[in-house]
């Protein structure tokens, strides 16, 4: 998921060629960032540390009171609701957090198939940008994402990197993320991104002496803060060990987001940084986000959208939610593919928001190319999207990435109009230049789409300890 920019002048930048882009990056670099993240995100920040530590009546009733004012410009303004509201006799004057369960629940379906009748009639009141989401469901959505509904998510990310000890808007952070998907090996081996004003470090190039020129890199910028992928600081930190680099400094907190992260990568990645790991959940969908305290417990961003928990029929308890700020195309009562269990205790951090318990999806494995790269569910994301869909004919709803030895590869893929041959051949070729030219790669077409319990777009057959020898032989 690329960061969307947070105010026209970042748009401009985004479009400018990567040439112009460092130059204008570097003449930007005296800029504070508390300056290019914009109005709208500073008020919405302070508005959200304002209910930081709000009793939990507080929070709700502030949910019941936008819930009413997004079920109105629901009702008015967005034809598939105005139609639904009407056959469930909702009235969004009086409606509560009850009223929620009365509503049919939002499938990526759904959203698929009434795409038009889900976008308010008057939608770019809202500075809308299009947004999309692929492999972690399997199949593309695209959908509309407000200007204000990405400021507000954004100030939820800095509540968090507050609380977590950041010194300030402006406070130095290393990121280690999928920033260098089209270049990947050729690519350098840092850079500075001007659009966030953050040292983005090239995650596909991650062997023994790359890490240690990035960790001298690191104590030269010498951040406060270091987030990205589980699996990039996993990795990251395992090379480390193993030549016995330590950071010169400590950072207050490493971020992790957009994978699941897995115990072993979170000891792995403390011990070897020497600072907590601080956990954050959402989707590119903006609807639920949650952030993991100084006590360990994920607290769902109550200000930004409301949880549900239904079971589905696998009887696991599947996150519901409605996001409280998308005018432009509201998320009501969306399901959202992820299993989670509410929490129920008082957190000794003060914090009142709804404590999120054992948080499932986005469960990937991580495959390992010739030249011992690591690539997780989110790196392949980026993959499929900006490399393998361009080059398709029609693009497939289901993908797979399958890893069956060491450097055998099946890719599984599924289209009701069916595949060409000739983009067969296209995928066979797009993911040879990932996976390295000698890797055999088998295309597979399936007849239907795949049902399957959990959604992975990547998936290993290799043992976990051959995974491991692996990275440390190849990359050596
Ligand atoms: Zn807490």
């Amino acid at each position: 998921m690329s960061l969307i920019p947070y105010s026209s002048g970042l748009k401009i930048y985004e479009r400018m060629p990567p040439k112009m882009r460092r130059t204008v990056g570097s003449l930007m670099r005296p800029v504070p960032r508390r300056m290019l993240l914009g109005n709208g995100f500073q008020e919405q920040l302070k508005d959200l540390r304002a209910s930081e530590y709000w009793t939990r009546e507080e929070l709700e009733r502030y949910q019941v009171k936008r819930l009413r004012a997004l079920l109105a410009h629901a009702e008015r303004s967005v034809p598939y609701y105005h139609d639904l509201f009407r056959a469930a006799k909702l009235d969004s004057a009086t409606a509560d957090l009850r009223s929620l369960k009365e509503l049919p629940v939002l499938t990526k379906d759904i959203i698929r198939s009434e795409h038009d009748r889900l976008r308010a009639v008057n939608s770019p009141e809202f500075h809308p940008g299009e947004a999309n989401t692929t492999g972690s469901t399997g199949r593309p959505l695209r959908f509309l994402v407000d200007q204000q509904t990405r400021e507000v998510e954004h100030a939820a990310v800095w509540r968090h990197y507050l609380g977590s000890g950041i010194s300030g808007l402006d406070g130095r952070i290393a990121s280690f993320r999928g920033d260098f998907v089209s270049e990947r090996s050729g690519g350098p081996l840092w850079r500075w991104d001007g659009r966030v004003k953050e040292l983005t470090f090239n995650t596909y190039v991650l062997d023994q002496d790359n890490v240690r020129k990035m960790v001298d890199e690191l104590d030269r910028f010498h951040p406060e803060a270091m987030r990205g992928y589980p699996h990039s600081l996993f990795i990251l930190s395992t090379k480390m060990e193993a030549s016995g680099l330590r950071l010169g400094f400590v950072p207050r907190f490493v971020h992790t987001s957009s994978e699941q992260l897995p115990r072993h990568m979170r000891e792995t990645i403390e011990r070897v940084l020497g600072c907590p790991v601080r956990d954050w959940y959402s989707q590119s969908e903006y609807v639920i986000s949650a952030g993991e305290c100084s006590e360990g417990t994920y607290h769902q961003t109550m200000e930004t959208g409301i949880v549900r928990i239904q079971e589905d029929a696998w009887g696991m308890e599947r996150l519901i939610g409605t996001g409280l700020w998308n005018m432009s195309m509201p998320f009501i009562n969306y399901e959202i593919g992820d299993h989670v269990a509410i929490g129920e205790e008082d957190c000794p951090c003060g914090r009142k928001h709804l404590v999120l318990g054992s948080i499932e999806g986005r469960v990937n494995d991580v495959i390992v190319t010739a030249d011992g790269n690591a690539l997780s569910g989110v790196g392949i994301d980026n993959f499929y999207e900006k490399e393998v869909i361009p080059a398709l004919a029609g693009a497939p709803e289901y993908m797979k990435l399958v890893q069956d030895g060491i450097a055998s590869y099946t890719v599984e893929a599924f289209r009701s109009a069916g595949l060409a041959e000739s983009d067969e051949q296209s995928i066979k070729k797009a993911f040879r230049a990932l996976l390295g030219q000698e890797a055999d790669i088998t295309v597979k077409t399936l007849d239907k789409m795949p049902d399957q319990k959990k959604w992975k777009n990547v998936e290993s057959r290799l043992s976990p300890e051959d995974i491991a020898r692996l990275l440390r032989e190849r990359s050596g």
